[in-house]
């Protein structure tokens, strides 16, 4: 059996396979986006599906640092609902 690759959330530092991740991806030449689906082909950055980890990579610019370029406001609200929609799911 494949052991399912493990990626390391930029926000708490643990790592976890990757489907469990919410990635982070440059695109283009200056873009970032959310790939929610993991199908992008540029540099990736992972966070867990945690409201800490969001607020903890923001607060120390992690994602930034592992993308080499600045995350637009959007992305972080795009990656608050994701969490929020995640932990509803969660407690249903
Ligand atoms: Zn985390």
């Amino acid at each position: 059996m494949r052991k399912e690759p493990e990626r390391t959330c930029v926000g708490c530092r643990n790592a976890a396979p990757q489907k469990q991740l919410m990635r982070i991806a440059t695109d283009g030449v200056e873009g970032v986006i959310f790939d929610r689906n993991h199908k992008g082909q540029g540099r990736g950055a992972y966070l867990c599906y945690k409201k800490e980890c969001v607020e903890k990579a923001k607060k120390r610019q992690s994602l930034e640092r592992a993308l080499k370029r600045p995350v637009p406001q959007p992305i972080w609200i795009e990656l608050e609902k994701a969490v929020e929609d995640a932990t509803a799911k969660r407690e249903e």
